[in-house]
């Protein structure tokens, strides 16, 4: 076989479809956030950044900053090692306890980020209960579905946040059989959230396990940042609450906080956290140090509330089509893969703002958008600027606005 024409035929295949992935190549700038420098075939430009997840801006807060200084200089680069094998740092000890604080459960599990625990974590469960069934929501992150995967234990996938539907299917399976229910809080695409109240009743009901990504939840939602399940005083009747250190947290990494049996059980078997060098000790002291921030600190959470506001209302006002959710996420529909790549292109080369275009398979054929996440480091200036180019490009390609708007 010729794999080299192979690898070009498939590339060449995506392109004609509009879904090959082109990174734009950034320098984001620490203390200026979301300004950042791209790095573009026609030179260096500033750019303002509208798509990242460090949804609060902690990326640059300078108690992480100070953190991971500290640690860098006591500790040195990497954590040398696996967890078992001399990689246990004291910072990871102490991130564990921040993190089962955080969620009110026994313990928690550090992992290199937030795929790697999804994939550890739902592998080993399912992999290690006897006959045990995954009941998984039909839009959950691929990170989820490939640990489930790997299992290799039965899968049934019920319709996205239908609670019936689980209901349904959690019905016809045998009493005895364990059950494990897999699910996020915030869907990240389209910025809906679950019924998770509901969920944990029909797990309750059927004797199932649950397990909650809160990785668009952690940080944002809840009095301490606990997530979605914080703020609907939640968090006890999850088994699982699984989250990442990436986003609002503003580092890098993924958890499960859960029992100290549980915790223990995945510490003790899941490949994924074995044999894999433990994260950097600045990293988890960064982490940690937005993790405490969090917890007490309501400004970043009440700006960033008033900022994705103030997006919504001016993309309304003109008649921009967005996607209404209760969440932190302003998706702006576009509907077409090709014009939402021209329109990003658009936005960077014209007017220096960066706004990822997603596409298939991220997000189903025909709903291609623009996803925008408003943060509290985006000022006024930022967001008029934002919704002057979105129109101008509205217009320029008679692409079609809500009639209703005013
Ligand atoms: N879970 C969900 C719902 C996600 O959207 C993502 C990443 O985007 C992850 C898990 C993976 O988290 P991380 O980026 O920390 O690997």
């Amino acid at each position: 076989m010729d794999y080299q024409a192979f690898f070009k035929q498939e590339l060449a295949a995506l392109k004609d479809e509009g879904n090959y992935r082109v990174f734009a190549d950034l320098e984001r700038k620490s203390g200026t956030f979301p300004a950042a420098s791209y790095h573009g075939a026609t030179g260096q430009k500033d750019v303002t950044v509208w798509c990242s997840n460090d949804y609060l801006g902690m990326g640059q807060h300078p108690k992480v900053l100070a953190a991971m200084h500290e640690a860098l200089e006591k500790c040195g680069a990497g954590a040398g090692g696996t967890r078992n094998i001399s990689g246990t740092n004291h910072y990871h000890v102490l991130l564990e306890q921040e993190l089962a604080d955080l969620h009110g459960k026994e313990a928690a599990l550090l992992f290199t980020s937030g795929y790697v625990s999804n994939w550890a974590g739902l592998s080993t469960l399912a992999s290690r209960l006897p006959n045990c069934v995954v009941l998984s929501d039909a839009l959950n992150h691929a990170s989820m579905i490939e640990g489930i995967r790997h299992s290799r234990a039965t899968c049934k996938v019920f319709k996205h946040n239908d609670v019936a539907d689980l209901e349904r299917q959690l019905s016809a399976l045998d009493p005895d059989v364990p059950k494990l229910i897999a699910f996020e809080s915030v869907y990240s695409m389209d910025g809906d959230i679950a019924p998770i109240k509901e969920i944990c009743d029909v797990a309750d009901k059927y004797g199932a396990m649950t397990y909650l990504d809160e990785v668009h939840g952690v940080g944002l939602y809840g009095a301490r940042g606990g997530g979605v399940a914080e703020r609907e005083g939640l968090m006890d009747r999850l088994t699982v609450i699984e989250g990442t250190l990436a986003k609002a947290f503003g580092v890098v990494g993924g958890y499960i906080a859960a029992s100290e049996a549980l915790c223990d059980f995945i510490r003790s078997f899941a490949s994924g956290f074995i044999f894999t060098t433990a994260l950097p000790p600045a990293v988890a002291a960064g982490a940690r140090a937005s993790i405490r921030h969090l917890k007490e600190s309501q400004i970043e959470r009440d700006q960033q509330k008033d900022r994705v506001q103030k997006v919504r209302h001016r993309l309304r006002a003109i008649g921009i089509p967005t996607l209404e959710n209760p969440s932190h996420i302003v998706p702006v529909m576009v509907g077409n893969p090709i014009h939402c790549k021209r329109i990003s292109d658009w936005l960077m080369e014209t007017h220096g703002i960066y706004v990822q275009p997603i596409n298939y398979p991220t997000v189903p054929k025909g709903t291609e958008r623009l996803r925008i996440t408003p943060s509290p480091v985006h000022s006024d200036a930022d967001i008029e600027h934002l919704v002057e180019a979105l129109s101008e490009i509205w217009s320029q390609c008679a692409l079609s606005r809500v009639s209703d708007a005013a």
